[in-house]
Formats: C-alpha cells, structure tokens, sequence
C-alpha cells in the first residue's frame, strides 16, 4: 500500500468514528426527549445551547480548529436535536407510520423539503406525490395525510398566492416551516455541449428562476412542464441527447441523468420556504424561538389596518412578513397574512391576539411553529461585540457651531433626529452598534477570497468587502475580475455567512451589481459622480459612499443627498482620508469629521483606515484612533500574502495583524 492510499484509508475509519458518533449522539438526544417529557420540563433551551456552542467552539480552537467551521457542524447537529424534539412534541415516532403529502413527485424540491423536515424521524414517514397543492392541502384536511408540505415563498419568485387563497378557506394549521436552499441543475442523458440542446423542460417557476441561464442557450426552447422531478423523469423516457431538464441533483441521481451545469439559478442566493400543515395546532415550549402567522380582515374605513397594526406595535410584536390578497368576490377589500416573531403561548401575545381580535372583522390564528432561520453567526461574535458601549450622542443643536442654513436635508439631524440603522445580514450599522467590514482591496482569486472570508469570520467581522472593478490611477494597473470576481465574492460571503460589499463603478453596472452585492460601495473617485449617485439611489441595496479626497463635509453630505434623494434611505458614509500637503501618509485621516458628521447626520458613519494611512505601520494606530472618536465601524483591507497583491498590497494587513486588531478593539481591556 503506498502513503496516499495509508492515509486515504486513516480518512475513511476517522468518517465512520463520525458517523457513528452522530448515530450515537441523536440517540442520546431520543433518550433525554424522553427524560424530559417524564419531567415534564421544557424541550429545548436556548441559554444552554448557545453555551455549549460557546465550549465547543473554545474546545475546538484549542485543536486548531476554527470558529466558523465548528459553529457550522454543530449548528447542524444542534439543529437535528431540535426537529427531533418538536417531531416528538408531535407524537412522532411513538406510534405509527405517519403520512406527509406534497405536490410533485420523488425528488420535487417539496419531497426534499420533507426529508429535511423529517429527517431524525424518515423511517417512520410515507412520503405521497400529489397532483396539486390543493390536493395537498385537502389531504390533510381530510385526514388522509397527518401532514402536508407547501411551498409558500421564494427568495427570487416572491409569494406563491395559492398557497395563501387556500389557507385562507382551509382547515389546517401551521406546525412547522422548513427553508430550503434551492439549486438548480441542468440535466440530461449525456454530457454534452450546451449548444446542441434542443429544448429544456421545467416547471414555470424553475425556468423563471433560470430565465438569464437559459437566455444564453440561443437554440433552445424553454418549456413549462407539471413539476421539476417530472420534467427530469420525462426526458430520461424520451431518451432523446437533445433534450434537457432543470431540477435538483437528488432528481438527477434518482432517474439517471447527468448534470451538465450546477447553480444555474439567477440569484445567488436563491430559497424557497415551505409550510408543514397538520390538521390540528401544535404547541411549542415557549423557550423555542417561534413564529406564528394568522390571517385577518379589517373593516373597509379609514385606518382601520393602521389600528390593528398599531396593536401588534403596542405589544412589541415583530412582524416579519405582511401580505395582502383580494377576498374572493369582494372587490377591493383584502385580507392580510401576517407572520410574527412569538408563540401563542406567550400571555402577551394572546391578550394581543384577543386585543386584534376586536379590532378586525375577522382572525384566523394559522398556528405557532419553530423558526427555521436562527442567526448563523457565531456566539463569539456577540460575546466580543457585547463589551462596547457608545456614548451618549449630544443634540444637534449643539454642534459643530456652524449655524448657517445648510444645504443638504434628507441627510440632515433637522430632518431626522434618531440615528438610522441599517440592517445587513445579521449586521447593524448605526446606531449604537461597532460594525468591522474588511477583506482585500482586490477579489484575485477563488482562494484569495475564500482564505479572507475564512479569516473575517474567525476573527469576529461582520461583512466581507472585496473590489471587483477597481477604480485605479493608471489604466495599465490592474483592473478588477469584474462579475467573474463578484461571483467569487459572493458565493464566499455564502459560505462564511458574511454579507458582501463592492464597489460599483459605472451606471450601466448598477443593477447587476446589486443582484450579487448585499451593500454597493461608491469610492472617493466617484464622491461626486451624480449620475451614479442617483442610480444607485435607486438600486434596493445600502450604499457605502466614500468621501471623495478633496471633498468637504458639506460636499460630502450632498454627495448622500443625492442617493437618498432618488429614494434610498440607505446610506452609509466612510472618511477615508483626504488629500493635504502632507505626504508621509496616502491621505490624511480627518478624524475630527467623525464628531462633526455624526452631530450634523443621522446616517452612519464608518471609518477606512487603510487608505487614509496607504502604510500597514499605521493601519492599526489610525483603527484604534478612529474606534476612539466614535464612528459605527471601521472598513479595513487584508491580504493573506500582501507582497503578492494585486493592488494596494502595501497597505493590506496580515492576517494575525487583522486578528490582533479585532482583539484590542473589541476587548480593549484585556492588554
Ligand atoms: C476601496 O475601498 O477599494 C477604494 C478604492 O477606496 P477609495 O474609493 O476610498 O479610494
Ligand atoms: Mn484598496
């Protein structure tokens, strides 16, 4: 035996000792299920688990191990536990077979939703294709299925409408939610190039989703067919080289065709949620983070829908999703479909309940279910960020002195006094919040990127930033990937769970752009491209805008104001340094504009060190001078091997460099 093959085969006993110890630990997790249940304690405890995260995470470090990789594995496994609880709360597994209904047949993205939702409990699950949703539904209606799976959005395609008509006049409840990342492959009998397809069959909503894909298959026909898995098991029968489906790689496997092309959907981030229906409401322990959904009407005058909103706010009750659908036969009026974080079983939320009861004409409480969704990032990150407090901001009144009229309004505190925050991922930027975003100046390479995201996350970043097209003095210099980069950023903020920042450069670009990026970033070059400005004001995206290097604040301010002025509220500013006499430095830090913007704005403010200082020296001295006068976060450049960048290198920090940063950051105290 050679050494590869030795050690192949040390890899293959380490993945068995993995798979039992799983087996071993979900049976573990049976047993305390049923521990408790004799106790009569809650199911799932949030405090404990998050702590054990915290262990497991520190336990790891100390074997080399990093943090992301760790809270991944766990969180699957964590996960695992959790459905098996709820699925025993169902009375799953103790007794009989149970039947679960969904539209489509084996290996449509509903059955693979279904799978993933039953997953501790398939041996004791009978999964049944039916025709339509309605049928779906009906089925557990009738008693025919215990449960039932329907999609009911999609990240790209939005709300699918016939799923809510029919909860609307169904008898069923919700039990249950189950997100499923779907991704698309192209499929067909044989490898073969893609110009010699004829025709692609896939339900509507597929080919929808892969409209761009598709549009670059100039000989071929797009054509609707029932359901993905069909599409897929039709052209295994036609046996016909030309013909190809668009469905999942499980669909693929299961009727035998090849995959020519992986992830052709347009988005990259591309989800589709489904509802688990059962006949009757489950109850769900009230440690469990919880979401409950309900349907009403309200009467057709004036504010009535504000009231009955207004009480949810009264009651501090999160809504994550408000949709409205025509009532049937009545035109113009509509009923509501709600969706908020919290559990019927909360006394709060039923006197709320009870309260919006009398403030519509009717209410349908659909049922309260686990999340699905949990925050990704890893505790250690709030641990860390948890230890920084802001001062308090002073009125605007007092600011800066200056007390000529200014020019700008939208930006200005006159106008809105309250810091905004804007929301990314799991980040907020604003407000009392402390945001680090770094990564290179330049996406080079699948590796590079990866690498970065790899570190950011470790060291407790909460956005990956990376260029893509790069604005450089001298059109010789190296220029960007473009969307082959953007597509590498992405698909590495996928990865590590970190939201994207790039820059936008030209008008044209906009849109594509912010299809991939979660905030577009408008550079000091471009401070006062007001065409540029006002596209991105327009793109449904936050906006890093960077003070352009001969700009004032004032200037600085209107630059913002044109962005919010085509309708996008969502404007961050960064000081990245101005142009001065001086030229030791790249730029010069204008550290006293933090004070100044935050009293004349409420927008927040970030500070990027890395092209103020153009020097690695001094990267991490101008940082922590810049945490000190109060900016909502810091934008800095890394590279994993900075002698060998592309652009910028000078200035990138080293890793360790980047971690020691986030350590005298965040735990200031600590030496
Ligand atoms: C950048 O952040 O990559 C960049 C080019 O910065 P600036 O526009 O501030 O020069
Ligand atoms: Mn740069």
């Amino acid at each position: 035996m050679d050494e590869l093959d030795k050690i192949r085969s040390e890899i293959n006993s380490v993945d068995e000792s993995i798979l039992e110890a799983l087996a071993q630990r979900r049976k573990l997790a049976e047993r305390i299920v049923r521990a408790k249940d004799l106790l009569g304690t809650p199911l799932r405890d949030a405090m404990r688990e998050e702590q054990l995260l915290a262990d497991l995470i520190a336990k790891g470090r100390s074997q080399g191990l990093d943090a992301h990789l760790v809270t991944r594995v766990f969180h699957e496994i964590i996960d695992d536990s959790v459905r098996s609880q709820q699925l025993h709360l169902l009375d799953y597994g103790k007794s009989d077979l149970k039947r679960v209904s969904f539209q489509g047949i084996e290996g449509a993205y509903s059955e693979l939703a279904g799978r993933k939702y039953f997953a501790p409990y398939l041996d004791h699950t009978l999964f049944t294709g039916a025709a339509t949703l309605e049928q779906v539904v009906n089925a557990v209606e009738d008693g025919d299925a215990d449960y039932g799976l329907v999609p009911v959005e999609n990240t790209t395609a939005g709300s699918i409408n016939e799923v809510y008509d029919l909860l609307s006049v169904a008898q069923v409840a919700i039990v249950g939610e189950e997100v499923l990342r779907v991704e698309h492959c192209l499929l067909a009998m044989e490898e073969m190039p893609l110009g010699q397809l004829r025709q692609v069959y896939s339900h509507p909503q597929a080919l929808a989703e892969c409209m761009r894909f598709l549009s670059k298959l100039p000989n071929c026909q797009a054509l609707p067919y029932a359901d993905t898995a069909m599409a897929v098991k039709k052209v295994k029968e036609e046996n016909d080289t030309g013909l190809a489906a668009i469905g999942s790689e499980e669909a693929g496997r299961l009727y035998g065709l090849k995959i020519l092309r992986r992830n052709i959907e347009d988005q990259p981030n591309n989800y589709t949620r489904f509802l688990v229906l059962a006949k009757k409401p489950s109850a769900v322990d009230r440690r469990i983070p919880c979401k409950t959904s309900l349907i009403m009407a309200t009467s057709h005058e004036e504010g009535s829908l504000l009231r009955a909103l207004s009480l949810l706010h009264e009651y501090k009750i999160n809504l994550s999703k408000l949709e409205s659908r025509p009532i049937p036969g009545m035109p113009f009026q509509y009923l509501f479909y709600i969706d908020f974080e919290g559990n019927t079983a909360d006394p709060k939320v039923a006197e709320a309940l009870e309260k919006l009861r009398s403030a519509t004409t009717s209410l349908k409480v659909l049922g309260s279910y686990p999340t699905e969704h949990r925050a990704k990032t890893s505790p250690r990150i709030e641990i860390l960020a948890s230890g920084f407090a802001q001062p308090e901001e002073k009125p605007p009144e007092e600011a800066s002195g200056r007390k000529e009229k200014v020019s700008y309004k939208l930006a200005s505190r006159e106008r809105k006094t309250d810091d905004t925050v804007i929301t990314v991922g799991g980040a907020r930027i604003g407000g009392h919040g402390f945001v680090v975003i770094a990564g290179p100046c330049a996406v080079e390479s699948h590796e590079q990127i990866f690498q970065c995201a790899r570190y950011v996350k470790e060291c407790g970043g909460q956005l990956l930033r990376g260029g893509c097209f790069k604005p450089r003095t001298s059109p010789y210099s190296f220029q960007g990937l473009g969307f082959e980069g953007l597509r590498m950023l992405a698909e590495a903020g996928r990865e590590y769970d970190l939201p994207i920042v790039t820059e936008v450069l030209s008008t044209a670009d906009v849109d594509e752009v912010a299809r991939y990026a979660d905030v577009l970033q408008i550079g000091a070059r471009n401070m006062q491209n007001f065409s540029l400005l006002a596209e991105a004001g327009r793109a449904n995206r936050p906006v890093l805008l960077k003070r352009g290097m001969m700009s004032t604040m004032e200037e600085f301010l209107n630059a913002a104001e044109y962005i919010l002025d085509s309708g996008n509220h969502q404007v961050i500013l960064c000081e990245r340094g101005i142009r001065t006499f001086e030229t030791a430095t790249r730029n010069t830090l204008d550290l006293g504009s933090i004070p100044i913007l935050k009293r004349l704005t409420h927008l927040p403010i970030l500070v990027d060190p890395s092209h103020a200082a153009g020097r690695r020296d001094l990267v991490m001295p101008l940082a922590l001078a810049a945490h000190a006068v109060g900016p909502h976060g810091l934008i800095v450049e890394i590279h994993p091997d900075p002698e060998k960048a592309l652009s910028d290198g000078p200035q990138a920090l080293r890793f360790f460099e980047f971690a020691e940063l986030m350590r005298r950051i965040y735990q200031p105290l600590s030496g």
